[in-house]
């Protein structure tokens, strides 16, 4: 079955963090890419995918978020190399467990099949996970349009499940390699993008635009929205989205906000707020589930274990009208203030106010999936 058929009337867990996963697990934050792993340790890469599948995950995720040639500082043959092998171990792991005993027979959070006898077997689905190439790395948007072109043609060609653009900030940039990859091969194709607590992308889209950007576009088969923000903000934030927009969308937050402890990026562990909200986030009707920075397997244990009793579940979509959008944008503090007298407005006492805006970044590679 299909993984876009499979979605229709199933919710699907997919699997946490790997970067900050792998970091967690054998040091090296900051050093060394965890893609390189995919050559250099492919065991370790091999264990931190199955404990996900052992977790209940119905999909996993390539650790191939930052394979470009930018972020690995190597040429294209080294990067495609890096790719084939990491998609050659997630459906490694993916597939030995196709014979587990242990499928989650009471869950229909992950893509089951019977066969002849009756017997369910759990499958998961491998996405081929596409991170953005870093904008100010010296490539021009042409350079990162053909990469990204080839890092999916070669995932295609390994027969992933889906190919998974994640984190991006913005959509322009693959509009271009999407109805490429999809002219080529039928391969479905999320668009996953990342915006702050405000709603909006490093690039300045608010997640409004983006999500009505891509839910028109023919060639992307589902949407999202990962990282950037933990549970409670990525909550508040789809509430005010109209999430009932075609498309499966996938729901993937932070496990929180990381503090820097001994030189180390370390996000505190609060599993249970982390989950509470997941089951709030899918009675939104969220289609896919699954963790970004500083999740790990247990979570996505703790989030099976909630599928089991059915407090998580697949869900209608909420809708959200435009018209509550539109008032709500009337409301907005900084249009008031600028249509009270532009920038620079007088206060009671006569002194003028100048209005600053500031943008906030996030911390320096937390993004890493
Ligand atoms: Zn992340």
């Amino acid at each position: 079955m299909n993984i876009l058929e499979s979605l229709k009337d199933k919710l699907l867990v997919a699997d946490g963090a790997f970067g900050t996963c792998y970091v967690g697990m054998y040091g090296e934050q900051g050093t060394v890419a965890p893609e390189l792993a995919n050559m250099r340790h492919p065991e370790r890469v091999l264990e931190i995918h199955k404990e996900y599948v052992k977790a209940g995950a119905g999909l996993i995720r390539t650790n191939t978020f930052a394979a470009n040639t930018a972020s690995l500082d190597a040429d294209t043959d080294y990067v495609i190399s890096n790719v084939r092998a990491a998609v050659k171990l997630a459906k490694q792991a993916a597939e030995e467990d196709v014979e587990a005993a242990d499928c989650v027979r009471t869950s229909d959070a992950v893509v089951t099949e019977a066969d002849e006898s009756g017997t369910y077997r759990k499958k998961v689905s491998v996405a081929g996970d596409i991170g953005p190439i870093p904008a100010d790395a010296g490539l021009t948007l042409n350079e990162r349009v053909s990469q990204y072109k080839l890092l999916g043609e070669a995932m295609q060609d390994m027969g992933v499940d889906i190919i998974w653009f994640e984190t991006f900030p913005e959509f322009n940039v693959l509009e271009p390699v999407v109805k490429h990859l999809k002219a080529r091969k039928n391969t479905p194709v999320m668009v996953s993008f990342c915006v702050n607590q405000f709603g909006y992308s490093n690039c300045g889209f608010s997640a409004r635009a983006l999500l009505s950007q891509v839910a028109g576009n023919q060639d992307v088969d589902c949407v999202g929205f990962n990282c950037g923000v933990g549970p409670y903000h990525m909550l508040q934030l789809l509430k005010k989205l109209d999430i009932d927009c075609g498309k499966p969308v996938s729901v993937m937050p932070n496990a929180g906000y990381p503090k820097f402890t001994q030189s180390r990026l370390v996000f505190n562990d609060n599993k249970e707020g982390f989950i509470d909200k997941i089951q709030d986030i899918a009675a939104l009707g969220a289609d896919i589930i699954g963790g970004c920075c500083g999740t790990n397997p247990e979570y996505i244990h703790q989030i099976m274990e909630r599928v089991k009793t059915g407090d998580i579940a697949k869900a209608a979509k909420v809708h959200v009208e435009k018209v509550q959008a539109d008032s709500a944008v009337k409301d907005n503090f900084l249009k008031g203030r600028l249509e009270r007298g532009g920038a620079a407005t007088k206060n009671a006492d006569g002194h003028k106010h100048k209005l600053i805006a500031v943008g906030l970044a996030p911390p320096v590679r937390q993004n890493k999936s």
